[in-house]
């Protein structure tokens, strides 16, 4: 997480929001001092459009609206309508989420709804990705109910934690208030940060203890400790040496494909589409070298995202189904982004702020064949007690799971 402020717009590095539906969360951000800090996206950020066609289309967010909707055509929805009658598949544990859906809802929700999220989330490739261990709660779901529909239709079981409204946040200057405010916290409990270290080893040392080694600022420095957990990303476990006994062949294998997140920022006049939503997501079928975009000064629009009568508008490129674009030089990236926007949202000028960030390894996929990684973590902790393992490559990539797993751990 990281937020540049530059000539009036507000660049998000890594992500734009979190998902507040966890009373844990909520706690968390209190105990961190940021309850204050925090803003709610605008009401009309529900709408999410979808392209097809090279057209922006509003997904329908009612049962009413489902019947006069453009993106599901009058076939998808007599097959949606058949789903409370079709058996379970007999794979379901082991299967993609695209197999799963294809066969509950058809492969029109698979293009024009289910893939795209898949997309927002992922930037993965739903052919690939294992339905139970990327999508759990849907997973229960689809294993204990008969419908999906029905079960959406019906109140949810009681949960303590769950919140009774869900919002979409982020904080008055950006996400990187979180970090920041985990750093001062964690510096006034006395605990101590450092970063740019490098040249990290774990040893076992006597009393079921661990060693940690590390050189920083051009310092060697040793420290025992009774637990070590580590956090960092699965394609980083390599810069570690690890005792011979932890072989994480596995973990370190799982695929991150590279994602750039590029802000355009445009005048308001020179954009026709009135931006009033989410974002747009890219449906499976649609030839653009775009994975969607958020329309991030509507999303928390009284929160300096782009300077007055000024619109921001940051585009994601790359993802697993198309990998070579995220590697674009900037200039070529600006043109290609702005050259797809411009097409949905009639843009009738060249953008004039611009702020790129390039992930060369951004999101792990949890694809078919990740419970291997899984099974090896498990091993590991259970033959080595005090070390342990976490982050986005195990038990959800939004940043609510990552915080409430390690809140857990
Ligand atoms: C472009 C993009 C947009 C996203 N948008 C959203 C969104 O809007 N909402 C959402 O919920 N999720 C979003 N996500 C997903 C979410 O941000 C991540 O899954 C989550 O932040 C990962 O948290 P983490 O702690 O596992 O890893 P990270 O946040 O990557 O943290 C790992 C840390 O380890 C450090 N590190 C690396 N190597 C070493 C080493 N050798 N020694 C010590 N430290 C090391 C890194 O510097 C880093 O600080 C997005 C992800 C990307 C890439």
């Amino acid at each position: 997480m990281r937020t540049t402020n530059k000539l009036g717009y507000l660049a998000e590095h890594g992500p734009n929001s979190i998902m507040l539906n966890d009373a844990r969360i909520s706690k968390l951000l209190d105990e961190l001092d940021l309850t204050h800090r925090i803003i709610a996206a605008d009401h009309s950020s529900a709408k999410r459009f979808i392209i097809k066609n090279g057209t922006p289309l509003a997904m329908p967010t009612s049962l009413r609206k489902i019947l006069f909707n453009k993106v599901l055509t009058f076939p998808t929805l007599l097959r949606l309508a058949r789903e409370p009658f079709i058996t379970k598949s007999p794979n379901l544990d082991d299967q993609s989420f695209a197999d799963f859906v294809r066969h509950r809802l058809g492969n029109t929700m698979l293009n024009y709804a289910a893939g795209p999220f898949v997309n927002g989330i992922y930037a993965g490739d739903p052919e690939k990705l294992h339905f139970r261990l990327a999508f759990p709660r849907m997973h229960k779901v689809a294993s204990d109910k008969r419908s999906l529909i029905l079960a959406a239709a019906k109140k949810p079981a009681p949960d303590p934690n769950r919140l009774r409204k869900k919002e979409i946040i982020s904080f008055q200057n950006g996400m990187q208030e979180l970090p920041d405010a985990f750093h001062k916290k964690l510096t006034n409990l006395g605990g101590k940060i450092l970063t740019e270290i490098s040249n990290s080893q774990i040893k076992p040392s006597p009393n079921n203890n661990w060693s940690y080694h590390f050189s920083h600022q051009g310092t060697d420095h040793q420290q025992e400790f009774d637990q070590i957990i580590v956090t960092v990303p699965a394609h980083r476990l390599h810069t570690i040496q690890f005792p011979e006994n932890i072989n994480l062949e596995q973990t370190k294998a799982i695929y991150h494909p590279p994602v750039a997140s590029l802000l355009l920022g445009y005048k308001r006049t020179d954009v026709k589409h009135p931006l009033d939503g989410f974002g747009m997501l890219a449906s499976i079928p649609e030839k653009t070298d775009i994975l969607g975009a958020l329309f991030t000064s509507t999303l928390f629009p009284d929160h300096h995202r782009a300077p007055t009568d000024h619109v921001a508008i940051n585009v994601m490129l790359g993802g697993s189904r198309n990998p070579s674009i995220a590697c674009l030089p900037e200039p070529e990236m600006i043109a290609t982004a702005h050259r797809e926007i411009s097409k949905n949202l009639g843009i009738t000028s060249d953008p004039i702020f611009h702020h790129l960030t390039t992930w060369k390894k951004a999101i792990p996929q949890v694809n078919l064949g990740h419970e291997n990684a899984l099974n090896e973590l498990t091993k590991i902790e259970a033959n080595n007690p005090g070390i342990k393992f976490a982050g986005n490559y195990r038990g959800g990539i939004s940043v609510g799971d990552c915080l409430i797993n390690g809140m857990n751990i």
